[in-house]
């Protein structure tokens, strides 16, 4: 299939699981995970339809931003964020998605503040409590969305989360929990809660049931652009 049939095959998937639990399709928004993409790949993917575009390593999206490639659509930064490299970020994204840490939160403000603007962030959540994945626990996002709302340059927009690989029961539980919480989070932070209305969960394996259980940000690679060549884990 092509990409631009990849993508109405997906979209169509998501407007079915949303409609199903009696949900609006407009809700929810399909980002698409680029890494590893061309330039003229991603051109090609907004020019089908795809309006948000997610990136996990900074030097990479750095080369695609200095290429205009993202003209016209969202760009979300989802991968693990290095303190030494919020300059190259903030200011330059629409979300960050992917604040783990009280340090790059602080970093993210201190930027932030130097540029004169207010970054919109997503606290990540580490769900399914693996050592090996990123992301503040469960029990540490009130203290962190706390602190996020003192911050004048920064406006906490909700949470993300990435699950373990789906085993046989799939991650409908997980995704269960995460929504239990960033409706947990919106209620205790009640005054800025019109603020917080993003929850971003579900990849290429588990996007409907990530839909289907509350998310409104979806973030999908594979199921689009066909498997990635294998990349070094570093950035
Ligand atoms: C690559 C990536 C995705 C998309 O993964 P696929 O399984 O290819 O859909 C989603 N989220 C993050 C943070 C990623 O790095």
């Amino acid at each position: 299939m092509s990409l631009a049939e990849n993508i109405q095959k997906v979209k169509v998937e998501i407007a079915a699981a949303a409609r199903e639990v009696g949900r609006v399709p407009e809700e929810i928004t399909l980002v698409a995970a680029t890494k590893t993409q061309s330039d003229e790949t991603i051109r090609a993917a907004i020019a089908a339809g795809i309006t948000a575009c997610g990136e996990n390593r900074v030097q990479e999206m750095t080369a695609h931003l200095d290429a205009d490639a993202y003209v016209g659509v969202q760009l979300h930064f989802i991968g693990h964020l290095q303190t030494n490299k919020v300059n190259k970020v903030v200011g330059r994204v629409d979300l960050i998605e992917s604040v783990d840490s009280l340090r790059l939160l602080e970093a993210i403000e201190k930027q932030a503040a130097k540029l004169d603007l207010v970054q919109d962030i997503l606290i990540e959540v580490n769900v399914g409590g693996e050592e090996s994945k990123s992301g503040v626990r469960a029990d540490q996002v009130e203290t962190l969305a706390r602190k996020a709302l003192e911050l004048p340059h920064v406006r906490l927009r909700g949470l993300m989360a990435i699950p373990p690989v789906a085993g046989e029961k799939g991650n409908r539980g997980f995704f269960r929990e995460m929504y239990q919480l960033y409706v947990d989070i919106k209620q205790k932070m009640v005054d800025n809660e019109t603020d917080i209305n993003c929850l971003s969960m579900g990849m290429s394996a588990d996007y409907a049931d990530a839909v289907r259980e509350g998310a409104t940000l979806v973030r999908v690679g594979t199921a689009l652009f066909g498997p990635r060549p294998v990349q070094a884990p570093v950035d």
